[in-house]
């Protein structure tokens, strides 16, 4: 399978969306085979437990710093939308435009430091639901339940998300890349993460100490841990299960495709333009999800700047929306 089949996997809806083939509501979807008998994934479960609980610590407003709520803002653009939605989905998976290298490998940094998977394993993942859309085997469709769609698919053991033949299958054109691979080994990703975790809890404490000593930095070392990173992942994380969840669930379509995607303003809101779910699935390589003048895109408009400045090439532009 050459890298163009497996790009084509990744965007096997715009063809069906295009030869006009009607939206088929299917009221329930059993769990995917390879994750039955449900078994609780507790390699996931625990750190995701862990992460939830650390975040929780922001109620005490012991935690509370401007500045550490400024870099939960920050971050939730850094390494939400330059990492996830514009590195791991417009870029990695659907390939919506090409990059230089470094810069490609910079956004799987910042990718990976939202504790969601690594890049391999999150495209794969992807590359399947764009396959089987809302259909067996689809890893996370709402049509199981909501829970299901946002997070149980998370919690539960699926062996197609780890087996060789699927990551041959997905992200052959990924693994070819001896970044990739790399990531990939003795969880190298995930040592990553609690390493810029430490890097934030570091910067904290010298800040801290150089402008009030012992007891500020300590103060400033856990606001920036807890709101730096804990919160913004916690945010950052619910944003991209709700693309999967209510975005296959709750909003209105411009597109009749073969899935129940939908267009979900709040969604778009807090995943930087991702809500707009059913734009994705009708044209899954554009690079600009918002179609509608007041669909609002601001990854678009970042990948917009990228071209300008001569940072982004081959950006692959919407079809305009099809009149009702
Ligand atoms: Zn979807
Ligand atoms: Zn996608």
């Amino acid at each position: 399978m050459s890298t163009s089949d497996l790009i084509e996997i990744a965007n096997a809806d715009a063809e069906l969306a295009s030869q006009g083939v009607s939206s088929s509501k299917v009221p329930h979807v059993p769990p995917p085979k390879s994750a039955t008998p449900l078994r609780v994934y507790w390699l996931y479960v625990i750190p995701l437990i862990v992460l939830h609980a650390l975040a929780l610590l922001a109620f005490l407003p012991w935690f509370f710093s401007w500045s550490g709520l400024i870099l939960a803002i920050l971050g939730h653009f850094t390494f939400g939308m330059l990492g996830i939605t514009i590195g791991y989905h417009r870029l990695l998976t659907h390939r919506g435009f090409n990059c230089p290298k470094w810069l490609e490998h910079t956004f799987a940094i910042l990718g990976l430091c939202n504790l969601q998977d690594s890049p391999a394993r999150w495209v794969a993942i992807h590359r399947m639901h764009h396959q089987h859309s809302d259909q067996q085997p689809d890893p996370h469709t709402p049509l199981v339940n909501l829970l299901w769609g946002h997070v149980g698919w998370v919690l539960h053991r699926n062996r197609d998300h780890d087996s060789v033949t699927s990551f041959e299958r997905y992200v052959r054109d990924l693994l070819k890349d001896p970044f990739y691979l790399k990531l990939e080994k003795r969880g190298l990703w995930v040592k990553i993460f609690w390493l810029h975790a430490a890097c934030f809890a570091l910067a904290g404490g010298l800040v801290g100490f150089l402008y009030g000593g012992l007891a500020a930095s300590i103060q400033l070392a856990s606001s920036w841990l807890v709101w730096g990173v804990f919160v913004r992942t916690v945010f950052v994380l619910h944003g991209t299960w709700s693309v999967n969840s209510l975005g296959h669930m709750f909003g209105y379509k411009n597109y009749k495709t073969r899935d129940d995607s939908r267009n979900n303003w709040l969604v778009a809101l807090i995943s930087h333009g991702e809500g707009w779910h059913n734009n994705h699935h009708a044209q899954p390589r554009a690079a600009h999800h918002g179609h509608r003048w007041f669909e609002f895109d601001m990854s678009w408009w970042v990948i917009l700047l990228m071209e300008k400045v001569g940072l982004a090439t081959d950006v692959v532009r919407a079809k305009p929306v099809p009149r009702q």
